[in-house]
């Protein structure tokens, strides 16, 4: 990143994490925060970002790997066609598959639904030293369900506990599983991909002329988008009572997508800077054991070089 490298990695990506980043300190209003934001960047200086931001991200995530004690959580959320999929193939391009699992989560099964709202989200957390992304989460517990009263009537949950005080203890119920997995070695930074309706309807209209993309449309999206106004005044009620400096969701202006990749991106790699992650430092006692077991390598080759000698004779 030519110039700028000698800087420290926060200092460098501020100005793409702080402005979208809502740590629940302050009043939050969805609508204050822009779709069609580009940082200042134009797309070139945008991708180069993106792609030192892949270089990075590989690296962290080696010795995260490596370390074996904090695991990372990224939750992305956003309307239909705001980005998710494609900003979480762009930013992971090029990372060890081993390390890094993605969840997609669609509409519950019904073994999902025997059990809480966050069974399914649980069982899918990434172990230490792995990423975990989540495409769609928990999340939806407050979005889609809050937006449809009738997906909550089939939840199965008794009656009484069913109040109009629900999408409060969901908040509380989300932030406390955050906090103990925060306390237990987990970073969790969640995203809402902040799309505008307008250019929804673009990629709408995309979907439905390009061959190549008609199957990423569905006709339910449509109706989805008939309810925007519910659903962004459930994502600000959503933010505004789950945002946490151990949690913070990133508002990312998602209008242009590569702006989104290099907020996203920059949000995790400087998460995991913060980290101050190392290999695991090999200790005296193993040094000399490892030198033992060098020499005893290279000696099979010595004994090899001297048997076929033998052979001959
Ligand atoms: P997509 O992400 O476009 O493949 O669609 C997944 C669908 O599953 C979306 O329509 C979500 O609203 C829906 N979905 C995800 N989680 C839940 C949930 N907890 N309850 C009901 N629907 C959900
Ligand atoms: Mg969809």
């Amino acid at each position: 990143m030519g110039k700028q490298s000698s800087q420290p990695l926060a200092d460098q990506l501020r100005s793409f994490i702080t402005p979208f980043r809502y740590d629940g300190s302050g009043e939050f209003h969805l609508k204050s925060y822009k779709t069609a934001e580009k940082g200042g960047l134009d797309k070139d200086k945008g991708e180069k970002i993106i792609e030192a931001n892949r270089k990075r991200l590989v690296d962290f995530q080696e010795k995260l790997y490596a370390q074996d004690n904090w695991s990372m959580l990224l939750i992305f959320q956003g309307m239909d066609a705001a980005g998710k999929d494609s900003a979480i193939k762009s930013v992971f391009d090029g990372i060890n598959p081993q390390g890094c699992e993605v969840h997609a989560f669609k509409v519950p099964s019904s073994r999902e639904l025997d059990h809480d709202f966050l069974w399914r989200a649980a069982i899918a957390l990434p172990e230490r030293g792995r990423i975990g992304i989540f495409n769609r989460s928990h999340y939806e517990e407050c979005l889609v369900v809050r937006v449809h009263p009738e997906i909550l009537a089939k939840q199965k949950l008794p009656p009484k506990l069913v109040t109009k005080d629900i999408w409060r203890e969901r908040f509380e119920d989300i932030s406390a599983f955050e906090r103990h997995l925060a306390r237990n070695g987990t970073v969790i930074l969640k995203f809402f991909l902040n799309v505008s309706k307008q250019e929804q309807r673009e990629r709408f209209l995309e979907r439905l002329e390009d061959p190549a993309k008609n199957w990423k449309f569905n006709m339910g999206d449509i109706a989805e988008r008939a309810l925007w106004a519910k659903y962004q005044a459930a994502y600000q009620d959503m933010i505004r009572h789950t945002s946490t400096q151990h949690a913070p969701w990133h508002v990312v202006p998602a209008d242009h997508k590569w702006f989104a990749r290099v907020v996203i991106g920059s949000t995790i790699v400087s998460a995991l800077d913060k980290l101050d992650l190392q290999f695991p430092k090999v200790d005296k006692a193993e040094r000399s054991e490892f030198k033992q077991v060098r020499q005893a390598l290279l000696d099979e080759d010595k004994e090899k070089a001297v048997k076929p000698a033998k052979k001959g004779t």
